[in-house]
């Protein structure tokens, strides 16, 4: 068995984490070969010390010098660089088969390209990426000649409920009726809008089932998480649009099903523990201890399923929206949510202005096609200046 090399982008958030537990069990299997990281760099430099990449990627040079002087201390020769291009060298100069795209938002969009482009495995827990370049993206995967494995747990999900050749060749139906996305509905699953008013991120990002980065977790509350992996799902697997279906089950413990024309409904079951998805992808096709617990099918006491409510959340809606007007539309609507659930986190923006900031900017900058990454990015930071230039109108 020959060791996979793995690079992992966003290696100290919540995916990040996850991964290297799961490596940290398996060492026969996996070596690390580069760690990135935005800004927590005494996490990276414990992440360095054990695992010893070769490469490692901070933010920016003061980032660095810090870095560099930590592994010092310890003797640790890993090459430290920085910015965004240097994300770009740690997939394509660390010497790794195995990319783990875990950066959160547009940020992570093109060192996922180049692992894309470069032929790697990738492991792909950054959706914003798909959702903002999926065309692209695709086509670079195709071309690279590499393997995409899905990591969020839906399309982890569905991706092991599909047939093989399935996930070969996503033009051949073979039979897949529909795929069912679940969802949680977050912590406020219950509440009607009205009762939205005055939450606070902390109550946003207390998500019931699952653990994760503050950005997604928002998500989640508002279902623009949902919404986000519908567009993942459809350039994932090729089916039309009216054929991914959201169901809310709170539970969290079916991650998504695949409907097919002789009746089966096929699902994936499991704890709501993203280890599960990310050994899945790291040993694909094989299969390996992920620390994951059991499930228990006695100790639950049911698993329910409804339609989910498109006033309730109108991200949904715009992210439905978004999907159907295609384009650049789908960039527009990731880039306007990033900056509004940042602005809630950190400045104070009303948690019900959300949907607001993102249905301005689809309806200001129309969809056209989304042939290059050099529209993709002018799209992305135009959304964003009209979505900054939009929450100060409303905050004035
Ligand atoms: P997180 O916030 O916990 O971690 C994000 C990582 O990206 C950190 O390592 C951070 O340093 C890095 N990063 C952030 N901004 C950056 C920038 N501008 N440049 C370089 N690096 C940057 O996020 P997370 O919860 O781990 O989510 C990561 C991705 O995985 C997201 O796209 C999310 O939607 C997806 N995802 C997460 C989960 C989960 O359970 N956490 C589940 C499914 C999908
Ligand atoms: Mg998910």
């Amino acid at each position: 068995m020959s060791v996979k090399q793995v690079a992992i982008l966003g290696s100290t958030g919540s995916i990040g984490v996850n991964t290297l537990d799961v490596i940290r069990a398996h060492p026969e299997r996996f070596k690390v070969v580069a760690l990135t990281a935005a800004k927590q760099i005494d996490r990276l430099a414990e992440q360095c010390i054990e695992f010893r990449p070769n490469i490692a990627v901070v933010a920016d040079a003061d980032g660095a010098a810090k870095l560099n002087r930590l592994l010092q201390e310890k003797k640790i020769v890993t090459q430290v660089l920085y910015g965004p291009q240097a994300l770009v060298s740690a997939v394509t100069e660390s010497g790794c088969d195995t990319v783990m795209a875990a950066i959160v938002g547009a940020a992570g969009l093109v060192p996922a390209l180049a692992a894309a482009q470069a032929g790697k495995r990738v492991l792909l827990a950054n959706k914003e990426a798909l959702v903002m370049s999926g065309n692209l993206f695709m086509q670079a995967m195709k071309v690279g000649g590499g393997e995409l494995l899905p990591i969020d747990s839906e399309h982890n999900a569905i991706f092991q409920c599909l047939p093989d050749r399935f996930t070969k060749n996503p033009s051949v139906h073979l039979g897949v009726e529909e795929l069912w996305l679940t969802a949680s509905g977050g912590p406020f699953r219950d509440k009607s809008i009205g009762d939205l008013a005055g939450i606070t991120p902390e109550q946003a990002c207390a998500h019931p089932n699952w653990v994760m980065g503050r950005k997604i977790s928002v998500d989640s509350a508002t279902m623009m998480n949902k919404g986000l992996e519908v567009i993942e799902a459809f350039w994932l697997f090729g089916l039309p649009l009216e054929k991914i279906k959201v169901l809310i089950h709170p539970q969290s413990v079916v991650h998504s099903m695949v409907r097919y024309r002789d009746g089966s409904v096929l699902a994936q079951m499991g704890q709501p523990d993203m280890r599960t998805p990310i050994a899945y992808g790291l040993a694909w096709p094989e299969r390996i201890d992920a620390g994951v617990a059991p499930l228990n099918l006695t100790q639950l006491t049911g698993l329910s399923f409804t339609e989910p409510n498109f006033t309730q959340f109108p991200c949904l809606s715009l992210a439905f929206a978004a999907a159907k007007a295609g384009g650049t539309a789908p960039s527009v609507l990731n880039a306007a949510n990033e900056v509004a659930v940042a602005a809630f986190l950190d400045e104070g923006l009303a948690y019900l202005s959300i949907p607001n900031v993102v249905e301005h900017c689809l309806n200001a900058l129309p969809p056209v096609a989304a042939d290059s990454l050099e529209t993709i990015l002018e799209i992305d930071a135009l959304a964003r200046q009209a979505a900054n230039q939009f929450i100060r109108s409303i905050q004035k």
